[in-house]
């Protein structure tokens, strides 16, 4: 028999009233790998890692943690994991140490063994040296961190983080990005949910991109690339009145999509090569200047594109 998966989702739903948050979601993270859920605001991410963690019941479907469900037994369930939320919950008078001690003691860890665990942490995030400051003066990346070290404390096998990255200074974020690393060479299995493509690509060994509710494609990298072959991503930003060019460019021969946003319109096309000209000489035709264009590789960005003809970077 194959070995426990870390996490098992199976046909999960998930409404608020209307909303159909997460629709027939199913995928599993086997133990020991980082595991990315891709996709932009709103696609369902937090909503199906706060029913993996017991936060949220589901509609339908279920998702088991180590074999246990979810549904069936939710404290068995939590016991594996340790959640790092979007929000941050922290106490801003306590100092660094002393909120991991307090969550320490929550969790039931005392004494010499809560010191050392608390020590450990401390180094995993990076923040030993300001450990007797207090919370409240550290920066927002900083805080992330120590809510990254509080879902550490007990020892999870599993590891859920929510976008620990969005709104951070450089430094904070490649610090979580570098911990999450060296967690996973320890051992832990990581879910990790992200819409940026950069931070997917860098971290996880399977990566299921996610898109209204749906998964909409999942696999290695490399696998995932391959949906969209040779396509190469344009982005060309049109100054302005160059939005009467878009309709003629929708029709140039090798455009496969097309889409825009704030002045940037991003194409998908055969040969870059050959559509760029075209793309030139139509603009020319209605006086629509383009004042600058970028050529890129096919990526994760350019799976997404393909698949529901939008971008999916903010
Ligand atoms: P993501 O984390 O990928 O940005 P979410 O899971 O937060 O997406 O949200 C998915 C959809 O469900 C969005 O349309 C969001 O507005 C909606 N949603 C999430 N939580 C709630 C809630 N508690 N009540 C109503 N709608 C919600
Ligand atoms: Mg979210």
């Amino acid at each position: 028999m194959a070995e426990q998966r870390a996490i098992q989702v199976e046909g999960l739903h998930r409404y608020f009233g209307e909303i159909h948050a997460v629709e027939g979601v199913s995928f599993g993270v086997e133990q020991g790998e980082i595991f990315s859920l891709l996709g932009p605001n709103g696609a369902g991410k937090s909503t199906t890692i706060s029913v993996i963690s017991g936060l949220l019941r589901p509609t339908q479907g279920d998702a088991q943690v180590m074999g246990h469900s979810v549904i069936e037994q939710p404290g068995e369930a939590k016991k594996y994991i340790g959640v790092v939320p979007q929000d941050i919950a922290l106490y801003e008078d306590l100092t660094g140490r002393e909120n991991l001690n307090f969550w320490g003691k929550m969790y039931g860890i005392r004494g010499a063994a809560l010191k050392k665990r608390v020590d450990e942490i401390l180094e995993i995030i990076g923040l030993t040296e300001r450990q007797k400051h207090k919370v409240g003066t550290y920066s927002g990346g900083m805080k992330r961190r120590m809510n990254i070290g509080v879902a550490l404390l007990h020892k999870p096998k599993v590891v859920i983080m929510d976008e620990p990255t969005v709104g951070i200074d450089p430094q904070s974020r490649r610090n979580i990005l570098e911990s999450v690393k060296a967690l996973n060479r320890e051992g832990m299995t990581v879910l990790y949910t992200t819409h940026y493509m950069e931070e997917a690509q860098e971290l996880s060994q399977h990566i299921a991109i996610m898109d209204r509710g749906k998964i909409i494609a999942r696999g290695t990298h490399d696998e995932l690339v391959q949906i969209v072959g040779e396509l190469d991503r344009l982005e060309l930003t049109l100054a302005q009145d160059g939005a009467k060019v878009l309709d003629a460019w929708r029709g140039v021969e090798g455009v496969e999509k097309l889409s825009t946003e704030d002045g940037v319109v991003t194409l998908l096309v055969g040969d870059s090569n050959l559509v760029l000209p075209k793309l030139f000489e139509a603009a020319n035709q209605v006086n629509a200047r383009v004042s600058s264009v970028e050529i890129f590789e096919p990526n994760l960005e350019t799976v997404f594109l393909h698949l529901t003809g939008r971008a999916l970077r903010d």
